[in-house]
């Protein structure tokens, strides 16, 4: 109890500072890489699956494993009849194949034997808590997963925040670096505006990728080493 409230009082303390920041960190980033373009959004179904299948993997064995699922089962509430081994065989390129094989036919089953249905189209329309909540409670799911449903499928604001934005975000300084990932979804909701969500994500990642890089960052050709906390406080950064 006294960390929760001692982990209050500091989100208090610095919230102010880094919300300015942190719409600095956006303007910035809109100037050098633009407004990002998102691929065609899938059904939310589908999103769901795929953000499943993505975890600890690379975009590409990613879609590769989606292909194959889609590929070898007609639809969905065939995926929810079949037996498991072939699912795991089916998205073996993402890895874990085992874990998100039972993940997502577990998913497609609650589902479908609680709404009959196989589409998310019921969750349009409830609050925004209560999607993430509903989203939450699959084994499998968690809160990066759920974002990225309600971001990138229904049009629900949330940020996702996946290992580039929490490496970019603690090492620039608009968080304290000992919040965990979780609280860190809410934080950056808090940070930005809801309509920043999309941008704000997309380029952040895209830093993280191409310059801010987990082994080494390239903090000097890096458009946001004016105000990082993390190159100002590297004496033979600058
Ligand atoms: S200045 Fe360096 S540490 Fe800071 S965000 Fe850029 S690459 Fe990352």
């Amino acid at each position: 109890m006294e960390n929760i409230k001692f982990l209050q009082k500091t989100l208090e303390n610095r919230f102010p500072s880094d919300q300015q920041k942190a719409q600095w960190l956006h303007q910035r980033l809109l100037v050098e890489y633009g407004l990002p373009v998102w691929r065609t959004p899938l059904p939310a179904i589908d999103e769901l699956v795929s953000t499943i299948l993505s975890q600890n993997t690379n975009d590409h064995n990613r879609d590769m494993a989606f292909a194959r699922l889609r590929s070898r089962f007609p639809s969905w509430d065939a995926v929810c009849d079949a037996n498991v081994e072939d699912i795991i065989d089916a998205i073996r390129p993402a890895g874990l194949g085992n874990q998100k094989g039972k993940h997502i036919q577990a998913v497609l089953q609650q589902i479908r034997q609680d709404h009959q249905t196989l589409d998310l189209d019921f969750l349009i329309g409830w609050d925004r808590e209560k999607i993430r909540q509903y989203l939450l409670r699959f084994k499998g799911v968690g809160f990066k997963t759920a974002a990225i449903v309600m971001q990138f499928s229904l049009g629900i604001p949330a940020f996702p925040v996946d290992t580039h934005i929490y490496r970019v975000t603690g090492r620039f300084g608009i968080r304290p670096l000992n919040l965990n990932v979780e609280d860190c979804h809410q934080y950056m909701e808090k940070l930005f505006q809801p309509k920043q969500y999309q941008a704000g994500h997309l380029n952040i990642i895209r830093l993280g990728r191409e310059v801010c890089q987990a082994r080494k960052p390239h903090c000097e050709h890096c458009p946001l080493n004016a105000r990082c906390s993390y190159f100002n406080e590297q004496p033979n950064e600058k």
